[in-house]
This record gives structure tokens, C-alpha cells and sequence, in this order.
């Protein structure tokens, strides 16, 4: 199989990837970062026969925060198809079913994405996506009556595009489900790495996300802070949207993403360092936001305001591939971890020599 550094992080580095391409036959794998990266790795690998151990931080990362949309068309932007290629990719392997095979049904919280808009300007913004998308081969279904679909949007919001294939998923119940299935299958937890010469493994993938830095100097990951809301049901409220519902509200994105008991509102996107506190202005606009698209949104209970740190690169696009004969990495996933955790899996795993496979 060959090596696909999607994006790649140095030029000396993509070299001495180069230069190692023969695969190492390895038995043991160390992976750093307990995310849905590094728990997606994990399980894929001891699936695969790797006798793996990951090193956890125990502190919550982005997957902790996210949203869990599994939203290619509806993320897509002109401009990143290859990001849109790789994300349809990866929804097509969540929608097979083999990556959620093991973890609880309830893990799967919208089968359908509506795309709406509020104002001309957004109404435009929204065709320049479905334009972009048919012209990629994939059409989206266009509305012009949203509050058939959604009965509970705003009076007023009629314009939108539906994209039926989308997932969203319950971002810490497919934690949960992945840390379980690695135990099953036999993976060992162990703490927080400082150098990756310390560990014993044969192998090692980084997948510390916005840390991936500090392992291995050079890589270019930066974090982009992004507040999100949990707002919950309560008694009298109006229903939940039965579909992740995504809007531009006069130029600014926002989204409803149904939970079991109430829905996750997301989420801002801009770049202050290592911040994780909620500022008053982003959980004030996503509210005023949520409430201009779904006003009955306003009697829900607000249970949570988080801030979490996307691991972004320069081009968006993950880096996941080799860097040396010992040393993988799957980081970088910027907006789309969840979705492109099994696509990345798969790449990584199938960088590793099976196991026996060499004498
Ligand atoms: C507000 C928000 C909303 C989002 N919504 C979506 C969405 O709807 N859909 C989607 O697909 N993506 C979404 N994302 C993006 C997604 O959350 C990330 O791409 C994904 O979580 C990255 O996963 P990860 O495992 O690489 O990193 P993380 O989840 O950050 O995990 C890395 C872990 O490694 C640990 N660590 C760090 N250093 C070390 C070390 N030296 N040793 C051991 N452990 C270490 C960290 O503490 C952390 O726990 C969202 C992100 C944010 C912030």
C-alpha cells in the first residue's frame, strides 16, 4: 500500500518519510492521544493483530467539545475538494457500518443534514455550496419551503438545501464506545508521553492533536478555538429538530446538532492561542443565532458552554502517513476528526505491516 502523507508536514520530513517507505514489521504499537483519533487508530489496530498500548493525558481534547457531524457536503467550501473527496470517503465507511459495528446505537443522533438560510446574502452564500457540489458530482436537494421539512424553524426561513446522507453522532458516547471496544479487544492504557524515544513500542502514531508540535517539532498544527452550547429538552418545550439543522444567520454559521436529550449548538471559530474559556460574546452570539433559526430553542435549559482547540492546518487537510521507519501520524484533523476518523484507521493501519507478515 502506499504511503499517503495527505499533507505534508516539512520537507526534510516528507524525505525521511520517503526514504522509509518499506514498511517495518512491528508487533507492538504505542499510539499517544486518547481522542477519536488515537482511540480510532487503536481499535482499528489491535482489530488488525497489533498488540497496542495508548498514552493518555487525561485531559479532555477537541473530541471531548465537538459538535460530531459527519458533514462533508454540508462543511464543504470551494476550494477544499479534496477535503470533500476525503470526507465523503469517510461518511461512506461510517454509513457501511463496519466502524460503528460494537458501539451502541445510540451513538447515531441524525441521519440528515438542512442547510437554511436567513437573509438574500446567506441565501446566495448557500448557492455557491450546492453550485459547487453538483459540480463536484455530488447534488444536493434543494428547498424552498424549509419549514415543511423542519417545522420548527423560524417563520420566515424558507431557502436551504437538504443533504440526506449525512450522520451526526453523540461525540462522547462514541468515546465512550471506542475506549470500551479497545478494552475488549485487549488495549493497554498508559499516561501522557514526554519523548517518543522513552517509548518501547516497535511502533508509534502520534495522534495528540493540537500537541502533536511538542512530539515532533516542526509539524504545523495550530490550534483554532471554537465555543459550542449544549442546550437540554425540558418538560412544555417544543420538540427537538429530528435532523442536524446548519445556517447561515446574516453571514455567520451556526448549528443544531440533536442529542438524545436536547441539542449542541456550534459553533464560533477563531484564533486566541490555548484559550479554552467560553467568551460572553461567542456563547451570546450562538444563542442569538440558535434562537433567530429555532426560536423555540429559547425555553430549552442551557446546560453547558464549552470552548475547545481544533488541531487546524495550513490546507485543512489532515496529516496522516508515515514521518519514519518507527513513527506515524494521524493528527491535523482540523473541523473534521469525527468524520475522518475511520477513513484515517484505515490509512494508518494499513501503513503497518500485518502482523506476521514478515520472518
Ligand atoms: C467546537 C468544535 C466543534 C467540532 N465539531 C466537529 C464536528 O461536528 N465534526 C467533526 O468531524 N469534527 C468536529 N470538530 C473537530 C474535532 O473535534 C477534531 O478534529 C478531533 O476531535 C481531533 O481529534 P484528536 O483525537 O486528533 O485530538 P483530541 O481530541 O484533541 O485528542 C488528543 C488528546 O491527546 C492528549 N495529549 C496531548 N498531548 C499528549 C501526550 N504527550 N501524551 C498523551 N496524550 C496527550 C490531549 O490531552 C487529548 O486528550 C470540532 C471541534 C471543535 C473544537
Amino acid at each position: 500500500m502506499p504511503t499517503e502523507t495527505v499533507s505534508s508536514p516539512t520537507n526534510s520530513q516528507q524525505s525521511r518519510a520517503r526514504r522509509s517507505l518499506d514498511a517495518v514489521s512491528a508487533e507492538s504499537l504505542a499510539v499517544v492521544g486518547g481522542g477519536v483519533i488515537g482511540l480510532s487508530v487503536a481499535r482499528r489496530a489491535a482489530q488488525a493483530g497489533w498488540s497496542v498500548r495508548v498514552h493518555r493525558s487525561g485531559q479532555p481534547g477537541a473530541s471531548w467539545v465537538a459538535a460530531g457531524m459527519l458533514a462533508p457536503h454540508s462543511e464543504g467550501w470551494p476550494g477544499e475538494e479534496r477535503l470533500l473527496q476525503l470526507g465523503l470517503e469517510s461518511l461512506r465507511m461510517w454509513r457501511q457500518g463496519e466502524f460503528t459495528d460494537g458501539l451502541p446505537e445510540q451513538v447515531i443522533t441524525a441521519r440528515e443534514s438542512l442547510v437554511v438560510a436567513v437573509d438574500r446574502a446567506d441565501v446566495a452564500d448557500l448557492h455557491t455550496v450546492a453550485d459547487w457540489l453538483s459540480g463536484q458530482g455530488h447534488p444536493v436537494i434543494w428547498e424552498s419551503a424549509a419549514r415543511d421539512v423542519e417545522p420548527m424553524l423560524a417563520q420566515g426561513i424558507r431557502h436551504g438545501f437538504r443533504a440526506p446522507t449525512e450522520l451526526a453522532v453523540d461525540n462522547r458516547a462514541l468515546l465512550d464506545g471506542l475506549a470500551a471496544a479497545c478494552e475488549r479487544l485487549g488495549v493497554q492504557w498508559d499516561g501522557p508521553v514526554g519523548d517518543l524515544g522513552s517509548l518501547q513500542a516497535d511502533a508509534v502514531v502520534i495522534a495528540n492533536g493540537i500537541d502533536a508540535p511538542t512530539l515532533w517539532p516542526g509539524l504545523p498544527i495550530r490550534p483554532v478555538k471554537g465555543e459550542v452550547l449544549r442546550l437540554r429538552w425540558r418538560k412544555g418545550c417544543m420538540p427537538l429538530p429530528q435532523r442536524v439543522i446548519r445556517a447561515r444567520v446574516h453571514g455567520r454559521p451556526v448549528y443544531l446538532v440533536p442529542r438524545a436529550d436536547g441539542v449542541v449548538v456550534g459553533a464560533t471559530q477563531y484564533e486566541h492561542g490555548r484559550d479554552t474559556a467560553p467568551a460572553v460574546s461567542g456563547v451570546r452570539d450562538l444563542l442569538d443565532d440558535a434562537c433567530t433559526v429555532m426560536p423555540a430553542l429559547g425555553e430549552y435549559e442551557l446546560a453547558e458552554c464549552a470552548a475547545g482547540l481544533r488541531p487546524m492546518t495550513p490546507d485543512n487537510l489532515p496529516l496522516v502517513g508515515r514521518l519514519d521507519a518507527r513513527t506515524l501520524i494521524a493528527a491535523g484533523h482540523g473541523r473534521s476528526g469525527f468524520l475522518l476518523a475511520p477513513w484515517t484507521a484505515e490509512q494508518i493501519v494499513s501503513e503497518l505491516t500485518p502482523v506476521g507478515a514478515n520472518p
